[in-house]
């Protein structure tokens, strides 16, 4: 058992401050080298989420990552105080962005590497990234986490 949370601004090099604590975080629970990697593409997209949409044109915006290790697992979360999201089911879509330069596969990954995924958001308020990871053993679920 164990927890962490670090509050950064919205520079775009906090996207790897982010990652790498989370990903110390999670070495200490039984995730393979793969797992740890499919974690950090996760709190990768989130956070950037974060620094690009929530605070577009701002670099002083608040953005917070909690880290919780239990035996069920690792569950991340990534908060902001920006813009919000007006319609989170259509920001879910794949290849749904807003911006016609990108690709719209923030939340696809973040979904396919976690085990859950819940986003609140309240325009004008900012925005909530909740998401989960199961500890497996060669792609199983582990007895710890059943
Ligand atoms: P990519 O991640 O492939 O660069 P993207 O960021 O547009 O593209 P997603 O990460 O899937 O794609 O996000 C989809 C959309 O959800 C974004 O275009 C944006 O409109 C909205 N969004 C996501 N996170 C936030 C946030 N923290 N604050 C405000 N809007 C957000
Ligand atoms: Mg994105």
């Amino acid at each position: 058992m164990n927890r962490m949370s670090l509050r950064f601004i919205s520079v775009s090099d906090n996207v790897g401050l982010a990652r790498v604590a989370v990903a110390a975080l999670a070495s200490q629970a039984d995730f393979s080298l793969q797992d740890i990697d499919e974690i950090k593409v996760a709190v990768s997209e989130a956070v950037s989420n974060a620094i690009v949409h929530g605070y577009p044109g701002r670099s002083d915006g608040e953005i917070q990552v909690t880290g919780m290790l239990d035996a069920g697992g690792l569950t991340v979360t990534v908060e902001d105080w920006g813009v919000g999201i007006e319609d989170i089911t259509q920001a879910r879509q794949p290849a749904y962005s807003q911006d016609p330069e990108r690709m719209g596969l923030g939340f696809v990954f973040m979904e396919s590497f976690m085990h859950g995924l819940q986003v609140e958001s309240t325009p004008g308020q900012g925005t909530r990234v909740e998401m989960h990871r199961l500890v497996t053993i060669s792609g199983e679920l582990s007895r710890d986490a059943q």
